[in-house]
């Protein structure tokens, strides 16, 4: 377990999906298109809500 992988819910609409948390680029809902991840400082702030921490 790194924790670098997490599942993460869309704050606009709820949608669920895994993604690599120290993303290099922006990661989007698949669904809407919100922003879920942006990367920042070679950590990646979470827009959403972590639901879980997968590996
Ligand atoms: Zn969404």
């Amino acid at each position: 377990m790194t924790g670098d992988f997490i599942r993460v819910k869309c704050p606009d609409c709820a949608n669920e999906q895994i993604t690599f948390r120290k993303a290099a680029s922006k990661v989007v809902c698949s669904v809407c298109g919100a922003a879920l991840v942006v990367p920042k400082g070679g950590i990646g702030e979470i827009k959403g809500e972590i639901l879980e921490v997968v590996g």
